[in-house]
């Protein structure tokens, strides 16, 4: 049965005091209220890690990620955080090739493959991001763009690094904009991604690995993404900042 996951990308918000609020807040709803099988993922700024992880370590629901890592192990890379120094923290889950940072930070496919190469090797969950822009989607190469990025950061993997990693599809159009694919949309390319998998390999171990859909995901589209049979979970930016929807989303995983 694929893990159904619902990570929550607080990106570069909320300071020290308003993170430990959010975290704790989350914690005591998914207590008191999540009956489902949902994994919980909180994913905010790398300062506030350490402060979390003493809540997160209590929550058998709760997990921690960070929201990226550097492609090297160590050295003279002033302002960048090691895979090394996170899984001392300890999180569970890094997300790695974001847009964003894609887009800002010119992170290549190459520096993304070592990141995950890096995650793995220090038994850390990577979240994989791959999505397309819109102007790929209206070319009609939405479909070849995705499976390009799957292929050049993640297929040198042993099948059993593989088993390891988390996918999360993020068409960029979606994401921050209020826009949300629909239901067919992501069920479509989550599908395509599990395929392009199951074809190098194996059917087995692709319908056992999870794939999120991310993108402007909200309490109100959440329950039509996520019951579509290819979406296993959601990361989720913008609306994972205020526990309520967090946890209203996490709610309609079924
Ligand atoms: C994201 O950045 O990963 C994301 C999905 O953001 P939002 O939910 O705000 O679109």
């Amino acid at each position: 049965m694929r893990k159904k996951i619902i990570a929550g990308n607080w990106k570069m918000h909320k300071t020290a005091t308003e993170a430990l609020a959010l975290a704790t807040e989350i914690i005591q709803m998914a207590n008191d209220e999540l009956h489902n099988q949902a994994h919980l993922v909180l994913i905010p700024p790398f300062v506030h890690l350490h402060s979390l992880s003493k809540l997160t370590a209590a929550s058998s629901r709760v997990a921690l990620g960070a929201q990226n890592c550097h492609h090297e192990t160590q050295g003279a890379f002033t302002g960048e955080v090691s895979a090394a120094m996170l899984a001392a923290v300890p999180v569970q889950y890094v997300i790695v090739g974001h847009s964003e940072r894609r887009e800002y930070f010119q992170e290549t496919p190459a520096q993304i493959a070592q990141k995950i190469d890096l995650l793995l090797a220090h038994h850390l969950t990577p979240i994989f991001c791959c999505g397309e822009s819109l102007a790929v989607r209206e070319a009609g190469n939405a479909y070849g763009y995705v499976s390009s990025q799957v292929i050049d950061s993640l297929f040198h993997l042993s099948p059993e690094a593989m088993a390891q990693v988390v996918i999360a599809y993020e068409p960029i159009w979606a994401i921050g904009t209020g826009k949300t694919a629909t239901s067919t949309q992501a069920q479509e390319m989550h599908w395509h991604i599990r395929q392009e998998i199951a074809k190098k390999y194996g059917e087995s171990l692709a319908l056992n690995l999870s794939i999120l859909y991310g993108g402007s995901m909200k309490p109100d589209n959440a329950a039509d993404l996520l019951a579509c049979p290819d979406v296993d979970g959601g990361l989720v930016g913008g609306a994972s900042l205020q526990s309520r929807d967090f946890i209203n989303i996490a709610k309609a995983v079924h």
